[in-house]
């Protein structure tokens, strides 16, 4: 194909049309949504407002973050991220081997594949970008600010990709934040860009461990980081669940599976699955959760580019002179080099087609990650039902936050909670907000569940936490 055939491709109608779409159209999209709340069946508590996420089923995320499985190299990344043909520019927190399934990789990357495209563009050329998420965004702001027009392609009616702010005032005294958010010491770029654009956050520290008994002692996390080092030292990768299980750590202890569990809601993976060798991140004593709207970054990011919403590519056709991209609503468009940012989940599956496929390296690339689960919910009560606020001492959450005070986490042990791992807000909203967040197997098991199903898994998870369990 040449760049002409691409050029007639394209047509002038198509490109009116492109431009047309510039200006975001409501469209039916599946992305997660705040949902209404539902009433509970027979539960004694029931939230004020409710909101959950289903990106394992989404199919502009297919799950939630990449991981590295047992057996597979961290160099895979390193492939994923080499350009194709100098056409083709893939970025996204999958292609970052630094910190992957992370807001830093996915911006890392973004600014990594525009330096990639600068190196090889020339003056006036055309430059799409696949995915209006932060990898998306930062690649279109630094190729924006080197001057180059930049057309950007988002499938679903929003920007912000698996970064979703749900702001309604009336609802959540913060907005709900339905995908990542939780920030740690590394996240540098995003921690700048909170405080640039004046974006509150709160510190998570306090941890509170609790059983249907009541309070236990925290879980060390000295067994895990001890089977990991021990992993690390053999001759093939073993899984996280194996290593433990070869260290003589029992694996069904309820505070360990607790601890697990928590590992898990952050990197979407099980300890079956997951890699010693690259092993996922242990959860921090400390991370950072902004507490205002995430989207105020991502249009920060996209100024100055043009974005068409509700513009699934279907078909990326490339050769040495031009790139093709097919809109799923019929048109085709012409460009010289595109940035593509689509989750691992998307490259996993049919969704997206390429002509000719992807080299290879590409491919084995794409076969051998994984694409991690994460889902989340959020309550709001008007009246706290818990026993104890994130304070250990078991104080009573004050009305109004204090400005020094922290958001705490939750840890479900024992019993079969679908969601051990929970973040209390309510320390640094002022009401009784409470967030949970489930991984790997489970999260798939959450998705799947409907609204009620997921309000009811909810609050049996919270069991060991309630005023009357
Ligand atoms: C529930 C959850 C919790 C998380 N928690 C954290 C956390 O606490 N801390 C942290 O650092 N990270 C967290 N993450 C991970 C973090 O959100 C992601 O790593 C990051 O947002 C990925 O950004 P991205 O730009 O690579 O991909 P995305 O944000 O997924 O952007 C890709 C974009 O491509 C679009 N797209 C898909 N297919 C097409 C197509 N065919 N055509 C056009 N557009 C398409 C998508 O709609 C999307 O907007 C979490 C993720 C989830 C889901």
């Amino acid at each position: 194909m040449t760049r002409r055939t691409l050029l007639v491709g394209a047509g002038a109608g198509v490109l009116g049309v492109l431009l047309a779409s510039c200006t975001p159209e409501p469209a039916p999209s599946p992305t997660p949504t705040p949902t209404p709340t539902p009433r509970p069946t027979g539960g004694a508590i029931s939230p004020a407002a409710f909101a959950r996420s289903a990106w394992t089923t989404d199919p502009f995320s297919l799950g939630a973050a990449s991981f590295t499985p047992v057996g597979t190299q961290q160099s895979a990344r390193e492939a994923l991220a080499e350009p194709v043909e100098d056409r083709l520019f893939l970025a996204g927190e999958a292609t970052d081997a630094e910190a992957p399934g992370t807001i830093d990789a996915a911006l890392r990357s973004g600014d990594r594949a525009a330096e990639d495209v600068l190196r090889v563009a020339g003056t006036g050329e055309r430059i799409a970008v696949i995915g209006a998420g932060l990898a998306g965004a930062a690649a279109t702001a630094r190729l924006v600010s080197a001057g180059a027009e930049v057309m950007v392609f988002e499938a679903r009616d929003r920007v912000g990709g698996r970064v979703q702010s749900v702001v309604d005032e009336k609802t959540w005294p913060v907005p709900a934040q339905l995908g990542g958010w939780l920030l740690g010491a590394a996240d540098a770029e995003m921690l700048a860009q909170l405080t640039r654009l004046d974006i509150r956050s709160a510190t998570v520290s306090t941890s509170s461990w609790r059983s249907a008994e009541g309070a236990v002692d925290a879980v060390s996390d000295e067994p895990v980081r001890a089977a990991i080092d021990a992993g690390q030292q053999r001759p093939a990768d073993v899984s996280l669940a194996d290593a433990l299980a070869e260290a003589g750590v029992d694996v069904e202890d309820a505070g360990l599976a607790a601890l697990l569990a928590a590992v898990s809601s952050a990197s979407g993976s099980d300890a079956d699955d997951a890699s010693t060798w690259f092993p996922p991140a242990l959860p921090p004593t400390e991370r950072t959760a902004p507490l205002g709207d995430l989207g105020a970054v991502l249009d920060d990011l996209l100024d100055g580019a043009r974005v068409s919403l509700s513009s699934p590519v279907s078909r990326v056709a490339y050769d040495d002179a031009g790139v093709s991209l097919g809109i799923a609503t019929g048109e085709s468009l012409s460009f010289d080099r595109v940035v593509i940012t689509v989750p691992l989940g998307v490259l996993k599956g049919e969704g997206l087609q390429f002509a000719p496929a992807l080299p290879f390296s590409h491919r084995g690339a794409i076969a051998e990650l994984g694409m991690g689960r994460i889902e989340t919910v959020w309550m709001r009560f008007e009246e706290s039902p818990f026993a104890v606020a994130a304070d250990p001492s078991g104080d009573a959450v004050e009305a109004s936050p204090a400005p020094e005070a922290t958001a705490g986490v939750w840890h479900v042990v024992g019993g079969d909670a679908l969601i051990r791992t929970w973040i209390d807000l309510s320390p640094v909203t002022g009401e009784t907000v409470v967030v949970g967040i489930v991984g790997g197997e489970d999260a798939q098991t959450f998705a799947e569940l409907d609204d009620t199903e997921v309000l009811e898994a909810a609050v049996t998870s919270l069991a060991p936490f309630l005023a009357t369990p």
